[in-house]
């Protein structure tokens, strides 16, 4: 008989663990680098590899640099990325960003997942300087991610850093654990929304919003769209 096995997912825990071993080394320091690189020589080897072949010898310290690198939105602050660069302006019209490229790790598989984001918002009062949106993307993009989660904490950060009358973030993204492995399905791409303020409660603002992104798809890097 067969035996319908439905696997439930535990509940998720929203914030990364702010459980951190006294014992370790400071994230991002050379001795955090260095155990990295261990752990990776270790793997090399457990994956069938000899990790003393030439091409292979500085692999697990690249590997552990390029890892530091992509997880160093852990030590970043929305604050501090944001600056000065917002400023008092009367403007009540919609702004968006769109097609703001975007890479980051799956916390599942830590293989990447890729796309676009598109940052919508409706000052009250006060506007950000438009590089800075990507910047703060990159402070929760630089994480091992799911991509619902990303797409809130971007909405979020947006709505505590500027106080606007809504925030809107569309990410539409390629997960190469889907696509390298599981159900190895290449053309399929995720689209995740977080609305809040008047994007969630104002149908009308909403429709408008989609209506300028138009054509969502077309740019994950799914190909044939
Ligand atoms: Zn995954």
């Amino acid at each position: 008989m067969a035996t319908s096995k439905k696997t439930i997912r535990p509940a998720r825990r929203v914030a990364p663990s702010k459980k951190r071993s006294a014992k370790l080394p400071p994230i991002g320091s050379p001795e955090a680098l260095q155990l990295l690189a261990v752990g990776q020589r270790r793997a090399l080897e457990l994956l069938g590899e000899d990790p003393t072949r030439e091409g292979l010898l500085d692999t697990p310290k690249r590997y552990a640099k390029a890892m530091q690198f992509l997880a160093s939105g852990y030590e970043k602050k929305v604050q501090e990325v944001v600056g000065k660069a917002i400023f008092h302006e009367d403007s009540r019209e919609m702004v968006i960003v769109r097609d703001i490229e975007l890479f980051s790790l799956c916390e599942h598989h830590l293989l990447p997942f890729f796309g676009k984001a598109h940052v919508a918002y409706i000052p009250n009062g006060k506007i950000i300087g438009l590089s800075k949106i990507p910047r703060i993307i990159d402070v929760f993009a630089r994480r091992f991610q799911v991509q619902e989660r990303l797409t809130t904490q971007v909405a979020q950060a947006l709505m505590e850093s500027l106080e606007p009358l809504g925030v809107a973030v569309v990410i539409e993204a390629v997960h190469l654990c889907m696509m390298m492995r599981g159900v190895e399905k290449q053309n399929s791409y995720t689209i995740t929304s977080a609305m809040k303020g008047v994007f969630h409660t104002d149908p009308v603002t909403r429709k408008e919003l989609l209506s300028l992104l138009g054509g969502l798809g077309r740019t994950a890097g799914s190909g044939g769209r």
